[in-house]
């Protein structure tokens, strides 16, 4: 087992999971995917779709927001790579125009 840091998209603290050694991370949102399951920490989480995480920070000065993201790990199906229902564009924060037809 190794220990894996994560980036907290909220306050930017550090958080650390142990993991196995073979990472197949797609990304660390605020909301979990569309058709991803996650497990806890406590969990058996290299089996599920991701990670719920919550912000503990290290045990330095980088003190957690204590806030839930997500760490969602590249699913397949068949062989190929499973992309969200909804685009990852959608999480993030960014503008988002509705255009008239
Ligand atoms: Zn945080």
């Amino acid at each position: 087992m190794v220990e894996v840091t994560y980036h907290c998209p909220y306050c930017g603290a550090v958080t650390g999971i142990e993991r196995e050694g073979y990472l197949a991370d797609r990304c660390v949102t605020k909301e979990p995917l569309d058709g991803w399951t996650y497990a806890d920490t406590t969990d058996d989480y290299e089996d599920a779709d991701g990670v719920e995480l919550i912000c503990i920070g290290d045990a330095g000065d980088d003190e957690g927001c204590g806030r839930t993201f997500y760490l969602s790990f590249v699913r397949y199906r068949a062989g190929r790579e499973v992309d969200p229902e909804v685009p990852l564009e959608d999480y993030e924060d960014r503008p988002r125009f509705d255009f008239l037809s």
